[in-house]
């Protein structure tokens, strides 16, 4: 099962009722946070799931509304008396700033460690693949996708006959290979073909483009910027290098996607929900986000 709490549906700002867009992750008790403008930390503190197990911050981008939170949220991770490392992953330039930043919350009784990661790439963060796309907005920019993988159904029958001592049977089905009194058992021998896992797509600040839809395949849950509802915004968008509720979700309908949340909202844009059907009527399973709206995704087969 793999928990998804959207921190917050904001852009640009924080207002009194809207805190800016970031989202957390959790998989097995470890954490993932993505983005973390003014104020995340409160966010964080509402949703009630803790700090301390938070293995990684992921940033889409080094505009103040997704990282100016930093210092605040690395201070107060020191106060819970944090030690173990913390990883910060980001585009380019992301290290810069994060030691611009680091000034102003200096002795952490843990080390940052920044992590530029240049074009699309994969890295493992716990049981987590964390996937990156090059995305088109005024700086370098990234949407995520986060996938956990589900190994093939254990096949008894044949592990019996390999004659595998069933006390060996739990490690095997979670991928270990196993040397046991002189002999060696793999996974794959007695495990089928892999199933479907979970995948989360985050995108915001950027316009739409084929290789996203791509990017964004099959996600069970696509949480995608929609800076404003009305259709006839479309040209303020484009300028922006944002999207439009519509243009997400024809991500989510052309990606093959299972379900939509909006986030990533203009101040000016008061009441996302009056807009819900420019999105619904492109892809029906489209939902406007608000903060800390939270779901569960459970393995399907
Ligand atoms: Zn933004
Ligand atoms: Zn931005």
């Amino acid at each position: 099962m793999v928990e998804v709490c959207l921190l917050g549906c904001g852009g640009m700002m924080p207002l009194p009722h809207r805190r800016l867009a970031a989202l957390l992750i959790r998989y097995k008790g470890r954490m993932i946070l993505i983005d973390c403008g003014e104020g995340t930390q409160l966010s964080v503190r509402q949703a009630g799931w803790g700090f301390k197990a938070i293995d990684a911050v992921l940033f889409t981008h080094c505009h103040a509304d997704h990282i100016a939170g930093l210092p605040g949220f690395l201070l107060t991770l020191g106060n819970a008396g944090r030690t173990e490392p913390l990883k910060l992953v980001g585009p380019k330039g992301l290290a810069d700033v994060v030691r611009g930043l680091c000034v102003i919350a200096p002795n952490l009784p843990f080390d940052v460690q920044a992590l530029e990661l240049s074009e699309e790439t994969s890295i493992q963060i716990g049981g987590v693949i964390v996937e990156n796309l090059p995305m088109t907005h005024t700086v370098p920019c990234f949407a995520y996708s986060l996938y956990v993988p589900r190994s093939g159904r254990f096949d008894a029958e044949r592990a019996r006959l390999l004659g595998i001592p069933v006390s060996l049977w739990h490690r095997l089905q979670h991928g270990e290979t196993i040397t046991h009194a002189g002999k060696t058992y793999r996974p794959e021998s007695v495990l089928g073909p892999q199933r479907r896992g979970i995948k989360i797509t985050y995108c915001t600040d950027a316009r739409p483009s084929r290789k996203l839809m791509l990017f964004c395949g099959g996600s069970d849950l696509l949480v995608c910027e929609g800076l404003y509802g009305e259709n006839e915004k479309l040209s303020d968008a484009i300028e922006k290098k944002h999207m439009i509720f519509s243009e997400a979700a024809q991500v989510a309908k052309e990606s093959g996607s299972r379900e939509l949340w909006l986030t990533h909202y203009s101040p000016s844009l008061k009441v996302p929900e009056e807009y819900i059907h420019e999105a619904a009527s492109v892809f029906p399973n489209s939902f406007c986000g608000y903060d800390l709206k939270t779901a569960a995704f459970r393995f399907s087969e």
